[in-house]
């Protein structure tokens, strides 16, 4: 089964205490499309302009994600930049230039509009609902969201918490959101906004799930050689996408091994800028880590 993956594509410009980086392939699709890429096929939707690198399309191309729903518009790819503190956590954004992504509304391929795995990552709340308005009886949608839309789109994303099945977002958020700092508080008070699952992310400290069976607290997988954790949360919730597809399910037991696979894709992530150590993992070393959180959480 395929995974619907809509949401951002973008030039990242990304800066670390140690090193900088123009215009690396980012945007939360980029990073959610290549994650699932590795359970399985995927049909992405987005919006590049015309100074899109054609090397960024072929690495699309080969992890067998599917462009009929990418939309190559004249002008610039949305770009954005940040700067990361000495301790990699704190990180404030730089700059966005939203270029073709400012007038973007993204139109589903006919084909796509019957996909039964539906991730509608990081974009304005407003273009996710009109996502969901073009499916046809979708048969597990989840969305993720950031900040901004708290602060600026609330009124749209509560509509769109209300008509999904998961929502995952950071603690930041949730706290934001609920105007709690407990984080179990938090996502009872989500739940009552309507989904059945609600995921936190807390970033190194893993994440946790709360749905109809309970609590399940999913690890981060350990990463020793932190580079950039830019798209960290994106590939966590593209590969637990992808692995439902795979999985053809969605129940409790289904989503707890998706998310200790979104942990490991996102470790992946990590280690590298942009997308360069994800594109080079291999479903080897995946299986590998897997194993691996198995091992350092049982008791
Ligand atoms: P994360 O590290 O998971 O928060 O995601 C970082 C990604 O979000 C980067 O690759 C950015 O290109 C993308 N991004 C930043 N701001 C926005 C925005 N306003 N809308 C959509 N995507 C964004």
């Amino acid at each position: 089964m395929s995974v619907l993956i809509v949401g951002s594509t973008a030039l990242d410009s990304i800066k670390t205490p140690r090193r900088e980086n123009p215009k690396l392939l980012g945007g939360s699709a980029s990073h959610a499309a290549v994650a699932a890429s590795f359970f399985s096929p995927v049909n992405m939707v987005g919006v590049v302009g015309e100074d899109f690198p054609s090397k960024y399309t072929r690495l699309f191309k080969r992890h067998g994600i599917d462009l009929a729903g990418l939309q190559v518009k004249p002008g610039k790819t949305f770009h954005w930049s940040g700067e990361y503190e000495a301790n990699m956590n704190n990180r404030r954004t730089l700059l966005t230039e939203l270029g073709v992504f400012e007038t973007f509304s993204p139109e589903l391929p006919r084909p796509y509009q019957s996909s039964p795995f539906v991730l509608l990552a990081n974009i304005a709340p407003a273009l996710q609902l009109h996502v969901l308005r073009q499916m046809r009886r979708p048969r597990f949608v989840v969305a993720d969201t950031m900040d901004l839309w708290l602060n600026i789109a609330l009124e749209d994303l509560l509509a769109l918490i209300k008509l999904v099945d998961g929502f995952v977002l950071n603690d930041s958020e949730a706290q934001q959101l609920t105007q709690t700092d407990n984080v179990f508080n938090a996502l009872k008070k989500i739940h009552r906004l309507g989904p059945k699952y609600v995921i936190i992310k807390q970033g190194s400290h893993g994440s946790i799930l709360s749905g109809p069976k309970g609590f399940f607290l999913c690890p981060a997988y350990p990463v020793s050689g932190l580079v950039d954790p830019t798209g960290a949360g994106d590939s966590f919730v593209g590969a637990l996408m992808g692995y439902l597809a795979r999985a053809r399910g969605s129940t409790d037991a289904h989503i707890r091994r998706a998310m200790i696979h979104g942990s490991v894709v996102a470790s992946f992530c990590c280690e590298g800028f942009g997308l360069n150590r994800t594109v080079t993992a291999t479903p080897a070393q995946i299986d590998e880590r897997v194993k691996r959180l198995e091992q350092i959480t049982r008791f």
